[in-house]
């Protein structure tokens, strides 16, 4: 290639390379280009850090070949880099992006026209490159950019892009004395690289699924090769799921947040400025202490978050430096399983009521209610032991208003009932059970409290007792079958035949999820699971179940300790929009601990891996509405990996690393009993940040690092800590050296495997004030929030709410496989596998005039969905399903776009005992969209 060639490609890749990697040189470059540097910080932002939640630009070479799902540091990235070494170039991690960045693409061409010019034959390589990798990230970029922008800066930067990929154009009117200038110019060609080896990596993936896999990557060059489960350990079969399969296209996207960040625009706009680490940090610690001086600590809240489900936790960094910088308005509870956490307190003495799932191969029966483990994942063995069981001829039904995948995999015979009666159902069966003499008499007279009057508690009023409500003896309502049916929509002589198989099997199993609990009688649901289980002899039998197990008393994993917040208030955490709507409306009576109302408004809000803020809190237009009052709340800051539709309403953005870039130790979720370990596998990518070190530079500000690190050099440090902790307290374990080598530790000690096992067989007391399964509960009858025993309780927005000549349908949320939660909802390859659909039965998608595939409205008084509908037979007729966890995307309308069923669920009302969310308690209709 001639030598003036050469010199003008070195010159266009140079000054391309500069526009990628340098905006203050790019601004004085202008004047080569002959264009005023007019573009604002936002605008190039937007184009280059990813500041702009609606502008994606596909700036590296593995997107670009992958499309629109396409993930980065995949074997494409190898393939560039082993390209760059091959020819001695040592490839650089330009501003953290991955290295095959179109501004390190630049750079490497740079290198090969410099080397070329300086005496080495390497035109044909740069050609080479050009037309594998470059020319498609070239296209891609500037196709994106003049869409996103009308700059005269792109618009130049295109055309010098497209020169450079075709050697052709105008003379550039380089200055006198430039290109000699210019470091790069003088560099040669280096001798080739070695290549890096292929290592696997072992994971402990924390995101909030209900398993917790251990995983293991294929990694090379720092690229991330593949994802499989760990098919090594013996003790426990990790299957994963299609979302493992999938990881690298949600982790390693394109929505990944880059670089800190503060808003630029109208909160809510998704458009924002980039800073740095230090002026996040600042301005943190600014409103922390400008909102604590002006309106008090419990000013400051962090919402719930499970993003990160694992030892270290940026929530809780941040709590502990809240707590000693004076305080926060703290909550209780979790959206998961509060109702069932709160009422087996009252039963059992407990909420660990749940035993292993190896326990279901004693079972003769097993009852899968509310469950649906084959879509949302529940433990790594839960599903395969349903499996084996159904083999071996165990007979399993499901109880579900929606012919679920768990339904479809394992279950014998479908139940669909109407959503929030299942405590009637439940009150029918135990009736049929007891009427006909079935009832295991001995072990509710040893174990049982209020069953009926011979076991009331002393002074206990009369027909408060179970039996009493059954037989009607209080209400004159017998509660038999019949009666069932006309609440619950089950024939009755199911719910007989199925009471009296129930009743004979011994042992039978009831496995039951949280969906039935998600309900505003959720409390009194599960209640009744605990009466059934008790009413015929199940509890703390192998093979049996206390009818509440999802948690189970296993060994715990490392946690950090917290600190002990001065402050002292407590809310619900689904109540935070109420306060934020009317902070003095909160009082006691709602479930406020440590005063009687609160005392000031919440202007500082923390979102730190959650979506709490916007998605995942129901009724999504009202939080809308409160968040965006730039006067109702003075600043948002959010911490996550993704430009999240919570992360739009943000004021300040702080890119966090994916479970890719960071270590940490991880615990089962629920009825598992091991330890994960979770390995860095590559660099935190761009200018991202564990929580931590953030907390540690606001602690700065604030003078309180020393207090906030105690004195520890890093994270790893709190997680030895942690992990020794827990090793105090079971010897068992390794070293915490032991853990990581492994991978994961499989606890030996198999004592917890039945719940309430030494309670049945040892006779050791129920840790209830009676020491017994305390059917009919002194302590809620005397506080007057439920009934003293489990009856049912109808519901609003239940079947037999007037309200339903309004909005005819039950409107019900499942777990999509496709997501754990919101996470995954942006990656495409996992869309594919559970699109958004409003799930409708036949009758009344016919009575609507809707087809199968049919665009649909989905609305009542909250807000309207707008999805295709799925007309199947697997839904009962009366009630809608939306699958819950879809990023919020509002149309011009208004109306969500996606699929958010939040958009439709109720924020006003919480469940009386434990003041949770109702989510599954919604009455809502459906039209064809025109
Ligand atoms: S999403 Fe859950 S089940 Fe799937 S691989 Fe990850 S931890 Fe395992």
């Amino acid at each position: 290639m001639p030598e003036s060639i050469l010199l003008k490609q070195f010159a266009r890749c140079h000054l391309a390379r500069v526009f990628f990697t340098d905006r203050e040189a790019w601004a004085r470059e202008c004047a080569v280009l002959g264009v005023e540097p007019a573009m604002s910080d936002v605008e190039y932002g937007a184009l280059v850090w990813g500041t702009d939640a609606s502008v994606d630009i596909p700036l590296w070479a593995s997107v670009c070949r992958g499309g629109e799902g396409g993930a980065l540091l995949d074997e494409t990235t190898l393939d560039v880099v082993r390209f760059y070494k091959r020819l001695g170039y040592a490839p650089q991690r330009l501003d953290g992006n991955p290295p095959d960045y179109i501004g390190e693409q630049f750079r490497f061409l740079e290198y090969l026209y410099a080397a070329a010019i300086n005496g080495a034959e390497l035109a044909h390589e740069a050609d080479e490159f050009i037309a594998l990798y470059a020319l498609d990230t070239v296209k891609a970029v500037s196709e994106a950019m003049l869409g996103a922008s009308s700059s005269p800066e792109v618009a130049a930067l295109a055309r010098l892009m497209e020169e450079a990929m075709l050697r052709s154009g105008a003379e550039l009117p380089l200055p006198e004395g430039w290109l000699e200038g210019l470091e790069s110019f003088g560099w040669i060609m280096r001798p080739p690289i070695p290549e890096g080896e292929v290592r696997e990596i072992g994971h402990a993936s924390f995101n909030d699924c209900g398993s917790k896999c251990h995983l293991v990557s294929r990694v090379a060059e720092g690229c991330v090769l593949s994802i499989e489960p760990n098919k090594a350990c013996e003790e426990i079969r990790f299957t994963g799921c299609a979302r493992g399969r999938a990881y690298r296209y949600t982790f390693l996207s394109t929505s990944r947040l880059r670089y800190p960040m503060e808003r630029a625009g109208k909160r809510g706009e998704g458009k924002f400025r980039r800073i740095t680490w230090e002026r996040a940090a600042e301005r943190i610690a600014e409103a922390m202490k400008s909102t604590r001086e002006t309106w008090g600590p419990g000013s400051r809240y962090v919402l719930p978050g499970a993003g990160v489900c694992a030892t270290a936790r940026g929530d809780r960094f941040l709590r502990n430096l809240l707590s000693l910088d004076g305080g926060q308005l703290s909550f209780y509870n979790y959206y998961s399983a509060s109702c069932a956490i709160h009422a087996t307190n009252y039963i059992f003495g407990t909420w660990m009521c749940g035993s292993a799932p190896e326990d279901l191969r004693n079972a003769k029966l097993i009852f899968l209610w509310g469950h649906n483990p084959a879509e949302n994942q529940f433990g790594p063995q839960l599903n395969s032991i349903l499996m084996e069981v159904k083999a071996r001829g165990t007979r399993i039904v499901a109880f579900d208003p929606r012919k679920s995948d768990s339904v479809l995999a394992y279950a014998n015979e479908w139940v669909p009932l109407l959503p929030s009666t299942d405590g009637a159902l439940i009150d029918a069966m135990c009736y049929v059970i007891w009427s006909e003499g079935l009832q295991d008499q001995d072990f509710m007279d040893r174990f049982c409290l209020g069953f009926d009057e011979a076991h009331m508690p002393a002074g206990a009023p009369e027909k408060e007792c179970y039996r009493a409500y059954l037989f009607g003896e209080a209400d004159g309502v017998v509660k038999d079958a019949a009666w069932g049916e006309s609440v619950t929509g089950v024939p009755k002589e199911t719910i007989a035949r199925l009471a009296r198989e129930f009743a004979a099997a011994k042992p039978a199993c009831l496995l039951t999820g949280f969906g039935p609990q998600r309900t505003l009688n959720g409390e009194q649901t599960y209640r009744g699971f605990a009466a059934l289980a008790s009413i015929t002899g199940n509890v703390g039998k192998p093979g049996g179940s206390s009818g509440c197990g999802c948690i189970r008393d296993a060994h715990g994993a490392p946690y950090l300790a917290g600190r002990e917040d001065p402050h002292g208030v407590t809310i619900p955490s689904f109540l935070w929009t109420r306060a934020l709507e009317d902070y003095r409306s909160l009082t006691e009576k709602d479930g406020l601990l440590g005063g009687d109302r609160l005392a000031s408004p919440i202007k500082l809000i923390f979102s730190i891996a959650s979506g709490m803020l916007v998605n995942q809190h129901s009724n999504i237009n009202n939080t809308v509405r409160l968040i965006s009052d730039e006067e109702r709340v003075e600043l948002i800051v959010l911490s996550d990996v993704f430009m999240t539709p919570s992360a739009r309403y943000a004021d300040i953005v702080l890119p966090a690393p994916s479970f890719f870039e960071t270590e940490n130790i991880v615990g089962p979720w629920g009825a598992d009993d091991y330890l994960l370990w979770n390995n860095k596998a590559i660099e935190p990518l761009f200018g991202c940040r564990f929580e931590y070190d953030c907390f540690r530079l606001v602690a700065k500000y604030l003078g309180l690092e020393e207090q906030f690190t105690e004195g520890k050099p890093d994270m790893r440090a709190w997680l030895e800590e942690a992990y020794e902790t827990l090793r105090g307290e079971y010897p068992e374990l390794p070293e915490l050296q032991g853990l990581i080598d492994k991978g994961y530790y499989v606890y030996c000690d198999r004592g917890r495997d039945v719940a309430f096992r030494k309670n049945v067989e040892q006779g050791v007391p129920f840790g209830t004030p009676s020491g017994k399964i305390e059917i009919f509960s002194p302590r809620l009858y005397e506080s007057g929030l439920l009934p003293g025993n489990p009856r049912y309780t109808p519901c609003d927005e239940g079947p037999a709410d007037p309200m339903r000549a309004k909005y005819p349908l039950q409107l019900i949320g499942f777990h999509s496989k496709r997501r754990c939660h919101s996470i995954h909802d942006q990656n495409r390859l996992l869309r594919e596998l559970d699109p958004a659909r409003v799930w409708i039965n036949p009758a009344d998608a016919k009575a609507r005039g809707i087809a199968d595939g049919d665009l649909a409205e989905v609305f009542n008084d909250r807000g309207t969905v707008r999805i295709p509908a799925k007309v199947t037979e697997r839904i009962m007729p009366g009630v809608v399903a939306i699958h819950e966890g879809a990023w919020y995307k509002p149309g011009a309308d208004g109306a969500d776009e996606a699929g958010s069923i939040n958009v439709l669920t109720m924020s006003d009302r919480a469940t009386p005992l434990a003041r949770a969310n109702p989510q599954h308690t919604n009455l809502a209709d459906v039209r064809r969209a025109d």
